[in-house]
Parts: structure tokens; sequence; C-alpha cells
């Protein structure tokens, strides 16, 4: 059975996080390890382990998460320079925690995509 993460606590405030946006359907906060400049983490309220476990009726949230993504990109002023929006799901993608999340990085030249592994 999925159990809730240390976001539900975040969500809920009650252990600290760097929260940047937070309304009825997502929370946004600073990334405790970021691997860019600008690294936030943009959650659902609700606990959704992975995206193989998201179903119809969470539309309108996993829609809103791009909605705000583009909304604090506008605030942490990188609409223009650009910024990547990244969701890894189960083990091949490095997924470590288990209630699903939208990386948004940027705020320098973030390189390709993806780099290979030998
Ligand atoms: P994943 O690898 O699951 O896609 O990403 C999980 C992210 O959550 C990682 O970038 C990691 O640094 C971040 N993270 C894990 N625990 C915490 C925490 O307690 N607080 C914050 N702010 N970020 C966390």
């Amino acid at each position: 059975m999925a159990v809730e993460t240390i976001f539900s606590k975040i969500i809920r405030r009650e252990v600290p996080a760097d929260i940047v946006y937070q309304d009825d359907l997502v929370t946004a906060f600073r990334d405790i390890e970021p691997q860019a400049p600008i690294h936030i983490l943009i959650i659902p309220n609700i606990f959704i382990a992975t995206i193989n476990d998201v179903k119809p009726e969470h539309e309108q949230t996993l829609g809103h998460m791009i909605i705000v993504a583009a909304k604090i990109a506008k605030q942490e002023s990188i609409v223009y320079d650009g910024y990547r929006l990244i969701m890894n799901c189960n083990q091949h993608s490095g997924q470590e925690v288990f209630h699903i999340h939208m990386h948004l990085v940027g705020g320098h030249h973030l390189g390709p995509l993806l780099t290979k592994n030998e």
C-alpha cells in the first residue's frame, strides 16, 4: 500500500521548507539539494505516488501544476532565458520521493536533456 512521504508533511507545514507558492491544489518549494541556480518542486496537495497512479480525476490538478510552473518561472524572472520541467517515474528515472512532483530548473544554461550512461 502506498504511504505518504516527507512531501505531505511539507504541504501541511509540519516540516520546514522554503515554500514559494501554495493554493488549494498544489504546493511549490525550493529543492533541498538544488541542481541548478533555481530548482523548485511543484507537487499536488493530494497524495499520488507515481505518474502510473494518475487517474482521470487528477487531470485538473496535473494541468494546474504546469500553470503554476509558468507562474513561478515569471516570479523567478526566468521566462525569457528559459527553464526545464522534469517529472521522474520509478527506478530507471531515479525517482526518490514517491509523491509525484515536477522539477522546475533554470537560472543557467542546462545543457543536454540526457547524458548517455555507458
Ligand atoms: P526525484 O529524484 O524523486 O525526482 O526528486 C526528489 C527531489 O526531492 C530531490 O531533488 C531531492 O533533493 C528533493 N528532496 C528530498 N527530500 C526533500 C526535503 O525534505 N525537502 C526539500 N525541499 N526537498 C527534498
